[in-house]
């Protein structure tokens, strides 16, 4: 497989009046799967598109094994692509879609090419299925056949834009555990599209997050889930999302204490207090996960609210708390507060998060 660099990639469309894709860097490495994940129109497919070659940059530089392919046609790029709509030729059998991309970019004889179809259904347990004709698959065979008509290249890339997002939700589990597995046997170099934060977390080895064109943060997803660059990541990344409240951060004796000018009160160590980056009296965001939100035990100093709604998920009960715009706290299903009764909650300092109030950067 292949190393992909990406360096100040930028895409306007409209005569510059849109800006898709705004200066984006980013570095793959030879083995390496990377999700790109970000809310609709953030500009996932056009980044896949010009690493494709589809799409022409405005301005920047593509580098595929440390080779300036920019220029490249589509073609000339040594890249697979697989897309949401399979993109499957519809008169053609199983076969003859996966010999295709052979045909026209080797010179295998016809056994060679026959030999390579044959390892790569294997390796999608799509033997049976050559002789078929795709309005004869479903979904999931229909993506299994792209995903064997891109593996029987053995091309320098992967791209994936969106692959799983016409299954429905148990074969999308099936065949993103079947990806992983591709990843594992054939150490694809891999790029990977998609809306859904929890497929970018759980499939990417890196996670890169986009919003209106430009790169907020890239990382391994624990790193990128425990430590958000702003609080646009940490509130697309995890379900349910992070909780946030405006409050002021204000120095008291040893601590520093974040209050909402209301009822609201949390005091921060000065140990933990000194790895953040405030002044007295600033407003700042404070970012809390829900399964950061525990009851208090009565020894502990907590903060005083109630339940407004207890929704059950199985192992889990999520908890819509009365303070300010509601939280939410993942508790274990143990917990059951009755609705309306007072309830003291509290979180470890560790894993309160603040941004500034302002640019929502992270202050830690
Ligand atoms: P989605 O998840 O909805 O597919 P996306 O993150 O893939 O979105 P893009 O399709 O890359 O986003 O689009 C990024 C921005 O560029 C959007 O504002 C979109 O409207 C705009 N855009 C994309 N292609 C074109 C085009 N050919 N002409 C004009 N604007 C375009």
């Amino acid at each position: 497989m292949a190393s992909l660099q990406v360096e100040n990639l930028r895409k306007e469309f409209d005569r510059g009046t849109i800006v898709a894709v705004d200066d984006v860097n980013l570095d793959v490495k030879d083995g390496e799967f990377v999700t790109v994940v970000g809310p609709s129109g953030c500009g996932k497919t056009t980044t896949l598109r010009m690493i494709a070659g589809l799409e022409k940059p405005t301005s920047g530089e593509i580098y595929l094994d440390g080779e300036d392919v920019t220029k490249k046609s589509a073609r000339q790029r040594d890249i697979a692509m697989v897309f949401q709509n399979y993109a499957l030729y519809p008169h053609k059998t199983v076969f003859q879609n996966m010999e295709f991309g052979l045909r026209m970019s080797t010179d295998l004889t016809k056994d060679e090419r026959a030999e390579k179809v044959q390892w790569a259904a294997e390796m999608m347990g799509i033997e049976e299925l050559l002789e078929q004709k795709p309005d004869e698959l479903s979904g999931g065979q229909k993506q299994r056949v792209a995903l064997g008509r891109a593996i029987v290249r053995e091309p320098k890339l992967f791209l994936f834009d969106e692959p799983l997002s016409n299954l429905d939700a148990k074969l999308r589990t099936t065949m993103r555990a079947e990806i992983q597995r591709l990843q594992d046997e054939l150490g694809i170099t891999a790029v990977y599209v998609t809306h859904d934060q929890e497929e970018a977390m759980t499939m990417g080895d890196k996670i890169v997050i986009l919003e209106d064109g430009e790169l907020q943060q890239i990382g391994a997803p624990t790193h990128v889930y425990e430590n958000p660059s702003n609080e646009f990541v940490g509130g697309f990344v995890g379900s349910p999302s992070m909780n946030f409240m405006d409050v002021v951060a204000r120095a008291s004796g040893n601590s520093l204490v974040l209050t909402d000018g209301e009822d609201f009160r949390y005091s921060l160590s000065r140990e933990y207090a000194d790895n953040i980056v405030v002044e007295d009296g600033q407003q700042v965001t404070l970012g809390i996960r829900p399964e950061d939100i525990y009851p208090a035990e009565p020894s502990e100093d907590g903060i005083q609210t109630r339940v407004d709604v207890l929704e059950p998920v199985g192992s889990d009960n999520y908890l819509y708390l009365e303070i300010r715009n509601g939280f939410i706290a993942r508790v274990n299903a143990d917990v059951k507060p009755d609705i309306g009764d007072p309830i003291e909650i509290t979180f470890d300092e560790s894993k309160i998060r603040l941004f500034d109030a302002d640019t929502g950067v992270s202050l830690l």
